[in-house]
């Protein structure tokens, strides 16, 4: 592996180097400056495989430093490594996410051997980002063929009371197995799907899968509610609210069992026929829930215009908020929102033991992540939910 560190202190910077060949790093370098770093990273023909970034560094600091070897495509995974806040150091690896940099993290200074394999074993766990090639072969012609020929599968997420450890409710997760055995992930075809203006067939072959499962779950004494995605560019038509109905009717499920996780990446065009759907499902019995909230498009106005039973904190909140005071505020703030506004609420990128505590602290109806379960597929769904044991309180 190669290490660059980008550091003008040079007592820290030769520390930095100590301590990452102490860990086996292969290739460690360094530069006292933003421009030096530059300077090095462009002569080279490959990026370094990590870059760990002071901030405050006097010519070129380490923001500019971030933003351009962003834009020359010429960054590895970044490490911020500073004394600043915490507050600083998260917009700046918000920044450098929104450049499509792969961020592992921040590290507070000094620099310590176990802070450093802590943060560089994430870079080992995580998977690699799709490529550009692979991107480039989603075609709505690849999208159709794939929804015609039922490769897209849902996975399926436990969601866990609190306050009594039991599983209610599961998530469903698309997941596209092609035809040559490639599984692609919802980040990769969601969008492309809603582009090519498929998306609502994806909805209606995830909520006929998670009727389908439903029903067979209850018939083995295993009865739980399920949650489907649904994105609001799919509810263009006047009567999506009968064809959802139609699905859980064909498999004997009451739509008071189904919540729908509603999610908007982009503004909505036919804004009255996608509120009168959600309306009618409503009226239906549906469960609404507004997902990701907190983030994009999903947010104070929508909860004032939409009829939600459910809030759904975004991950980005839950995960490291007991470790974080500005993320444990929004989530403190939401679910005050929530209980005013009579929701129940589920908090995901539950991760932790620790997270789990801090969101029964804070009276949260429901917890989900990987500290529960991750997504499987259906068959393997009651295994999950008899392992899982709550955490000692
Ligand atoms: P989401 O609805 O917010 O789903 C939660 C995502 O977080 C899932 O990613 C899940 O695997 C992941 N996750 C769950 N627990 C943890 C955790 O503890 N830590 C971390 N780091 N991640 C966790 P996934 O399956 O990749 O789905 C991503 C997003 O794609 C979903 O976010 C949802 O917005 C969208 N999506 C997935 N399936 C569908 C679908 O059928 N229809 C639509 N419209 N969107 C979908
Ligand atoms: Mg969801
Ligand atoms: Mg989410």
């Amino acid at each position: 592996m190669s290490v660059l560190v980008v550091e003008d202190h040079g007592f820290q910077r030769r520390m930095a180097l100590r301590l990452l060949a102490d860990i086996g790093c292969g290739e460690c370098l360094d530069a006292a400056t933003g421009e030096d770093a530059m300077r090095l990273l462009m002569a080279r023909p490959s990026p370094v495989h990590v870059l760990i970034v002071d901030l405050d560094m006097p010519g070129m600091d380490g923001v500019q430093f971030i933003s351009a070897i962003a834009q020359a495509g010429r960054a590895g995974a970044l490490i911020i490594a500073s004394a600043l806040e915490p507050a600083l150091q998260h917009t700046v690896e918000n920044m450098a996410r929104t450049y499509g940099v792969r961020v592992l993290g921040s590290v507070q200074k000094p620099l310590t051997t176990t802070k450093l394999r802590d943060i560089l074993s994430t870079l080992a766990a995580e998977a690699d980002p799709i490529s550009a090639a692979e991107q480039g072969s989603i075609t709505a012609e690849a999208l159709r063929q794939g929804l015609d020929n039922d490769e897209f599968v849902a996975y399926f997420q436990p969601q866990v009371t609190v306050n009594n450890g039991r599983v209610v409710t599961v998530e469903a997760l698309a997941r596209w197995r092609r035809a040559d055995g490639e599984m692609v992930w919802p980040s990769q075809f969601i969008p492309a799907l809603e582009q090519a203006g498929l998306i609502e067939r994806l909805t209606l072959t995830m909520l006929d899968q998670a009727c389908a499962w439903r029903a067979r779950w209850a018939s083995e004494g295993l009865p739980l509610r399920v949650a489907v995605n649904v994105s609001m560019l799919g509810l263009t038509a006047a009567d999506a609210a009968d064809h959802f109905q139609a699905v859980a009717d064909r498999h004997g499920v009451a739509p008071n069992q189904i919540v729908l996780e509603l999610t908007e990446s982009a503004v909505m065009q036919e804004a009255a026929t996608a509120l009168g759907a959600l309306a009618r499902l409503r009226l239906k019995g549906f469960g609404l829930s507004i997902d990701d909230f907190g983030t994009g498009y999903s947010s104070l106005s929508q909860l004032s215009q939409i009829p939600f039973t459910e809030l759904k904190i975004d991950q980005t909140f839950v995960t490291g908020a007991q470790r974080n005071p500005r993320r444990r505020a929004v989530v403190e703030a939401s679910l005050e929102l929530a209980r005013k506004l009579g929701l129940s609420t589920v908090g995901e990128g539950v991760e932790s033991a620790a997270e789990w505590q801090m969101l029964a602290e804070l009276d949260c109806t429901y917890a989900q992540g990987y500290l529960i379960g991750r997504p499987v597929p259906g068959e393997e769904l009651p295994a999950v939910v008899n392992a899982w044991r709550r955490p000692e309180a």
